[in-house]
Parts: structure tokens; C-alpha cells; sequence
């Protein structure tokens, strides 16, 4: 059922997207008490919008009045209703640099970096402090209530589908990092852009930096076992993504390939004319 209420003011809308499977919505936000911002303007499909909108328009008759709108970062399934959706309501939009860039300057009237805060009015203040954890994508926020220990997590993690670093767009290196800054947080709400909120954060954040590092050794024995002439990336997803079912594997060479780049990065795998190869121990004297 939507919306749900998961405490006073803050509610769950979901609303159908064209985003990765097996996830099919994204959830949009509405944080709180009097005044109001609505988390991602998501879903670009007609009904869905009505929707949507309709919602938005029903918080005003509950004493809710929203006042812009808010957006984690600039994938299409999390700001596809955009435009629709600021003129309908006539609200504007707040998110970071590196989306306005990506989908047109002109649509975001409040340029957020870490350390802003949202403040919002009501029976009881909320203070939302902006952290900006790009890796999945540049410039992506979450937005951080250290009173209740909420946090708004983006695509930084999911509890339904995986999140996908593809290499341009995402980092892996900054990507652990940033998910070690959210462990940190010791929240006691984690609430994703996809599936149902995390009443365990730590333990998700622990499993997913766990998974990527194991998912790293993978990547790296499937390297060393193509020897000294190397492999080039595509050769290696049905190595080092073995446990994984096939249809999985297009998907998979993105994240081998983001997997690829820190350990080059990191001088641990040789990268020449599009071939990976271990880099020899250094001989000592
Ligand atoms: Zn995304």
C-alpha cells in the first residue's frame, strides 16, 4: 500500500521506474512535519506521475506543505518525473552539482555539497545534514538525521537488486570509501531508493564492503590465472563471476571492469593494449 508511514514525518512512496531488475520502483520520500521535501522526483511514466502528484497534493490536507523537491543523483529512474513534476507542483529542485550538470542547470534552484543542512519546520524540527558519497555516481548525496539516526541512502545501497559501478560514472575505490564514511554513521534507518527500509544498516554496509572485497580477490585470482599474456576483461567475467548465473554477466563486466581500475590503480594488476595481467612481486635484493 502507498504511501506508507514509517514515523511522524517521514513517508515511503514508491512509484513504478524503468530501473534495474529485479528492483522495479524507486521510493520517493517525504521528510518532514510542516514543511515538507519530497526525495526523488522519480518515475517518468504517466500514471505513475498522477500518482504521485496526487500524493504530493494530499500531505498539504495533513498539514504538510512540501517545499522543494530533492534528488541523490542524476540516473533516470531517479529523476525521470523531474520536469512534470517541478511544474506541476511548482516546487524546486535541490540536489548537487554533478546532476544539474547532467540534466540541465537550469532545473536546480539549490546546489547542495556535504556539510549543507536542510532544515525543515514543524511540530518538530528536522535538521537533514547533506553528505556527498559519490562512487555509484558523481555528485551523489544522502541526506543524514543524526537525532533519529536516519539516513537517506541513495543507490548507495539497495535492499532489493545490487547496485552497479560502472566505470565513468562510478569508482569503486571512492565508492568502498564512501561506504565505510556511512558505517561510520551507526545509523539505526537506512532507507534505500529501492526495496524496503534497512532497520540494520551496519550489518548491510558490513556485508556489501565484505561482498565487494571477496568479489576483488575473484577478480584479481581470475587475473593471475591468465599468466603472463593476460586476459582482456570480457574473458574474464565467466572467471571471476563463476557463482554468478550468466544472464548476470553483462552487467557483472561493469563491475569487473570498476574492480579492474582500483586494482590498477592501486599497481596490483598491469593493464596494457586492453589485457590485465598480476604485476610481479618486486624482486629484493
Ligand atoms: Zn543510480
Amino acid at each position: 500500500m502507498r504511501p506508507r508511514e514509517l514515523a511522524s514525518g517521514l513517508s515511503l512512496f514508491p512509484a513504478r521506474t524503468p530501473t534495474l531488475l529485479p528492483a522495479t520502483h524507486t521510493n520517493s520520500y517525504a521528510l518532514g512535519g510542516r514543511e515538507v521535501v519530497l526525495v526523488e522526483p522519480a518515475t517518468p511514466y504517466d500514471d505513475e506521475l498522477r500518482a504521485w502528484i496526487e500524493w504530493a497534493r494530499s500531505l498539504e490536507g495533513i498539514g504538510r506543505t512540501p517545499v522543494a523537491l530533492f534528488a541523490t543523483h542524476y540516473h533516470p529512474d531517479h529523476v525521470g518525473g523531474v520536469d512534470v513534476i517541478a511544474r506541476e507542483l511548482g516546487l524546486p529542485l535541490w540536489t548537487h552539482e554533478e546532476t544539474a550538470k547532467r540534466i540541465g542547470p537550469e532545473k536546480v534552484a539549490r546546489r547542495l555539497v556535504d556539510g549543507d543542512e536542510i532544515r525543515l519546520d514543524g511540530p518538530a524540527l528536522q535538521t537533514w545534514r547533506v553528505l556527498e558519497t559519490p562512487g555509484h555516481a558523481w555528485g551523489h548525496l544522502c541526506l543524514w538525521e543524526p537525532l533519529q539516526r536516519t539516513l537517506i541512502a541513495g543507490d548507495m545501497v539497495a535492499s532489493e537488486g545490487t547496485i552497479v559501478i560502472i566505470p565513468g560514472d562510478g569508482d569503486m575505490t571512492v565508492y568502498l570509501a564512501q561506504l565505510q564514511r556511512l558505517r561510520a554513521l551507526d545509523a539505526a534507518l537506512a532507507l534505500p531508493a529501492h526495496g524496503d527500509p534497512i532497520d540494520d544498516p551496519n550489518a548491510l554496509f558490513d556485508r556489501y564492503i565484505a561482498h565487494r572485497l571477496a568479489r576483488e580477490g575473484r577478480v584479481l585470482a581470475a587475473v593471475e590465472a591468465a599468466g603472463a599474456l593476460g586476459a582482456n576483461d570480457v574473458d574474464l567475467v565467466p572467471i571471476a563471476y563463476a557463482d554468478t548465473s550468466p544472464t548476470a554477466w553483462p552487467f557483472a563486466l561493469f563491475s569487473l571492469q570498476a574492480h579492474l581500475a582500483k586494482l590498477v590503480a592501486e599497481g596490483r594488476v598491469l593493464s596494457e593494449e586492453g589485457k590485465f595481467r598480476k604485476r610481479a612481486r618486486r624482486q629484493s635484493l
